[in-house]
């Protein structure tokens, strides 16, 4: 079995681009030209740099000791939280506009339900000096105002989505309607390995970065450069995706994901796609969804903004489905005692999302000599409010 996408744009079942007809044009453009672009020798190298100076790659790979104590196992921590801009997103956003550059792109448009991935587009928009607006429910530009306001700072036109329920799904459609109004001049960054092929694909290749390290600073310390366990939360799946990348078929590595049961997965109030999805098409794309009996997307909940999406990546759908990855939900509460535990004992204070993965410590045993590797994909200074009026602080 083959875990990476194939030349029709699918894993397994899951995948392709179903899109209008008029946007056909537009990503027709993007397939032909992602890999030829990104593959050459210059960009890469552009990219790399970027990586390095910019975003202040390499990220450290940290022996969690008073954790790995505790659980009699060893645990390592991907630092992701240690990027610019605080978490894995601009490791996409750096490698989409550097595409858009190639492709003579001048104009960029985003869409963001918490904001984490517009301030990431913000941020690249204004390294390189180029026009950026960023489709924002207007319900979500209430709930989210520190996030907006760094995007107008970096120089960002927010535009609020008044459809619907003026979340992500209302900001996903406007971006789209301005992407067909707009085929010559500009290009759609999006945030996570979702919408139509080559998004899943391109955005997992610019996020692979984070498995390509693991394997050399797993040679350094355990004499191999495999872990025996890979553990990422997944809302579309981009971090996750990043770190299972090149252990994707490698069988010796144990893939675990880790999504948002909310207020539980049947309180209907969740984010626990796996648990609860069914095959359908959100956002361009073939997946698992979460919908009712005649196909309406179900709005999904979750304490952290970045799982609160009600679909996975085909990439995840197919890991998934074929059982080459192991998928558990954890529950608000639990994510949120792991946000303090890790803070109290490792002195990283997680964001929300991130805390969500290391709750697998308390469903599953570990070997003593058995190697996890955690995606530690963001900090905790912008769910600060949240844990505040939650822990009462
Ligand atoms: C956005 C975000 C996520 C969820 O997005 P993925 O595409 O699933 O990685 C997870 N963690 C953090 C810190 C985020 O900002």
């Amino acid at each position: 079995m083959n875990y990476n996408v194939d030349e029709k744009g699918y894993y397994g079942v899951f995948g392709g681009a179903y899109i209008p007809e008029m946007l056909y044009p537009n990503v027709a453009e993007l397939k032909e030209q992602y890999l030829k672009i990104s593959e050459a020798p210059d960009f890469q190298k552009e990219f790399k740099d970027l990586l390095k100076a910019y975003v202040g790659r390499p990220t450290p790979l940290y022996f969690a000791q008073r954790l790995s104590e505790r659980y009699q196992t060893k645990i390592y921590l991907k630092r992701e939280d240690l990027c610019h801009t605080g978490a894995h997103k601009v490791n996409n956003t750096i490698g989409q506009i550097l595409l858009a550059k190639r492709l003579g792109k001048n104009r960029i448009i985003a869409e963001t339900g918490a904001g984490q991935h517009g301030v990431a587009t913000a941020t690249v928009c204004a390294l390189m000096g180029i026009e950026c607006i960023v489709y924002m429910g207007e319900l979500d530009i209430k709930r989210q105002a520190p996030n907006v306001a760094r995007m107008k700072m970096l120089g960002a036109e927010v535009r609020p989505a008044q459809s619907g329920s003026k979340t992500l799904k209302d900001a996903t459609n406007e971006a789209i309607r301005d992407w067909i109004n707009n085929p010559v001049d500009t290009h759609y960054i999006i945030g996570s390995v979702v919408g139509p092929h080559p998004y899943p694909d391109m955005v997992a290749r610019f996020q692979s970065v984070i498995s390509e390290e693991t394997k050399v600073q797993l040679m350094e310390v355990e004499g191999r450069d495999y872990p025996d366990h890979v553990i990422a939360c997944v809302g579309g799946g981009s971090n996750a995706a990043g770190l299972y990348y090149h252990y994707l078929n490698d069988s010796r590595v144990n893939i675990i994901a880790v999504e948002a049961a909310g207020k539980g997965i049947d309180s209907g109030a969740s984010a626990a796609t796996s648990a609860l999805g069914k095959e359908g098409i959100i956002h361009g794309s073939k997946t698992l969804l979460m919908q009712t009996p005649d196909g309406q997307i179900t709005e999904p909940y979750s304490i952290s903004a970045g799982l609160d999406y009600p679909g996975v990546g085909p990439m995840h759908a197919h890991l998934f489905r074929s059982k080459r990855a192991e998928f558990i939900s954890v529950p608000d509460q639990e994510a949120m005692d792991w946000g303090l535990t890790l803070s109290q004992m490792e002195g990283i204070i997680p964001a929300i999302e991130t805390a969500h993965a290391f709750a697998v410590l308390d469903l599953r045993s570990f070997g003593p000599e058995e190697v996890l590797v955690f995606n530690c994909s963001g900090r905790g200074d912008k769910d600060l409010n949240t844990y505040i009026d939650y822990f009462k602080l």
